[in-house]
């Protein structure tokens, strides 16, 4: 029996979506992390993965039946478009079939040049590699879709970015890799009929509800946007900062994808930007929800001629799809919203208690998720008022608003405890705080230590609990640990 019992389908589309790849080789793997759970969920064997783990998942050695392909796709890059991108540091190891029917891609990055690198080494530093290992874990602890990590290794080999860093490739798992700029880079090229291939894979991948439509690529359309809005707004919720949402970093499944400089706000910033490289503040907390549909607006360009009825009436019923995302995005946002906020039943003014709380917390310097998770202590009585006015600079205006906040719910059947078990399920205590991150990446890096970067992870996989003991976890940054800027570190 094989390792890994593989089933490409990617593989089998046209030539010119993919490119054949070949993993650089490390000299000395080690696996630093392997992911148990995931490898069960997928139905893997993970004991003997466990066993050649290095080899595998460094590239070393190609599993029986591996594809070993760098995908095709274009984007734009900050608003710019670039009509090739490509996987360059990455290639597809193959797709698997988890026992509970659902299909994945696993992916090494960071495992060398393909043909798309152009000028990049194809290489990933160890830093990057523990940021998405453990953010993407988070992520899917908090329950958001996201693309998952199977595995890390570090290659014994060094990477120049900045400075000289170790060597690492990350073996990421995803509903599968297709980003909206894998549309693009057929539509650049003319090729109406690739993206029609590629639609009708992406159907019956993601999207087999459609696939009897009369109007399945719109219903197509319309479905991606249903779930990047629904997406979005789990973001918002616990103020995730994506950082580079260029369309080749929006995945049509609905899965967070790319983490690059992505982080998690401490204190409450509408405008916060964490990435060295957004000098203008295109991809800030508040602006994500506006870019989701921007990118949106790209992959219309490239549906658009399989939408039924002509052209002009395309453009229509992309432009309502893009209103429709809008309102569909608000919704949700607001559905996420009530429930952080414990407006357990739906009232007329709760849009207004949601945006009066965040202006509070910004106007105060708030911390973000502090100040959802002193409100759900504050719901099961008022000896719990003094932690919330504790998070806030002017602690009088948040006893009023919380005063004003108990009126409002009062009235509703919700006992204190129940809205308090309510809103503890939906507010994180524990987030991947952007200094707890670099700390466990600087003691892996420097000193080879990876015990904060387990610990980190360990915490972070149950977020909604309370967790004795781990305080330092838990706490904002003072001052001075304050990591206000992320890298990309490509
Ligand atoms: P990103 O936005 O970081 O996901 O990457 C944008 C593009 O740059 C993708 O096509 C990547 O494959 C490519 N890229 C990033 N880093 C490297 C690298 N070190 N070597 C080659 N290509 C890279
Ligand atoms: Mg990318």
């Amino acid at each position: 029996m094989p390792l890994i019992g593989f089933d490409n389908s990617y593989t089998r589309l046209p030539a010119h979506f993919f490119a054949d790849a070949e993993a650089a080789g490390a000299s000395e793997p080690w696996m630093f992390a392997f992911n148990d759970t995931l490898a069960a969920e997928l139905g893997l064997d993970a004991e003997a993965l466990k066993r050649n783990g290095a080899a595998i998942f460094s590239g070393n050695e190609k599993p029986d039946g591996a594809a070993n392909v760098a995908l095709a796709y274009a984007g734009h890059q900050f608003g710019h478009f670039v009509p090739q991108l490509g996987d360059g540091r990455a290639m597809l190891l193959g797709e698997v079939t988890a026992p509970d029917g659902r299909h994945f891609d696993i992916q090494l990055k960071g495992s060398g040049p393909t043909r798309f690198s152009r000028n990049g080494d194809g290489r990933a530093a160890i830093g990057p590699v523990m940021r998405e290992y453990l953010v993407s874990e988070a992520m899917h602890a908090l329950g958001i879709p996201t693309t998952r990590a199977l595995a890390a290794v570090t290659t014994g080999d060094p990477v120049y970015r900045e400075r000289v860093q170790p060597g690492a490739v990350l073996a990421r798992v995803a509903a599968s890799h297709i980003r909206v700029g894998t549309f693009q880079y057929l539509a650049a090229r003319g090729d109406n009929e690739g993206v029609r291939q590629l639609a009708d894979h992406v159907i019956a991948r993601h999207y087999p509800e459609v696939s009897e439509s009369d109007d399945r690529y719109f219903d197509l359309y319309q479905a991606i946007a249903a779930r990047q809005a629904a997406l979005i707004a789990r973001w918002m919720g616990v103020g995730f900062i994506h950082g580079v949402m260029n369309t080749d970093n929006m995945a049509v499944s609905g899965e967070t994808i790319d983490f690059g400089p992505c982080a998690f706000m401490d204190t409450y910033t509408a405008k916060k930007v964490f990435s060295s490289i957004d000098r203008n503040g295109r991809y800030a907390y508040a602006n994500q929800p506006a870019i989701g549909q921007w990118n949106l607006a790209r992959l219309a360009e490239c549906l658009l001629p399989h939408f039924t009825g002509g052209e002009e009436q395309a453009i229509e019923k992309a432009n309502a799809a893009l209103t429709h995302y809008g309102e569909v995005f608000q919704a949700q946002w607001l559905k996420v919203m009530r429930a952080k906020l414990g407006l357990v039943r739906e009232k007329d003014d709760d849009l207004k208690m949601v945006q009066s709380f965040l202006g509070l917390m910004e106007e105060g310097g708030a911390d973000f998720s502090l100040a959802f998770l002193r409100l759900a202590a504050a719901a099961g009585g008022p000896t719990a008022d003094r932690e919330l006015r504790g998070e806030f600079s002017a602690p009088d205006a948040a006893q009023l608003w919380l005063d004003g906040w108990r009126l409002y719910t009062a009235g509703d059947g919700v006992d204190p405890a129940e809205r308090q078990r309510l809103m503890r399920a939906v507010n994180p205590a524990f987030i991947p705080r952007n200094h707890r991150i670099e700390e466990a990446i600087r003691a892996a890096e420097f000193d080879g230590d990876f015990s904060l970067f387990e610990a980190l992870h360990k915490v972070l996989a149950r977020p909604y609990e309370d967790q004795p003991g781990h305080e330092r976890y838990q706490a904002a940054p003072l001052a001075h640990e304050e990591v206000p800027r992320t890298f990309c570190g490509t």
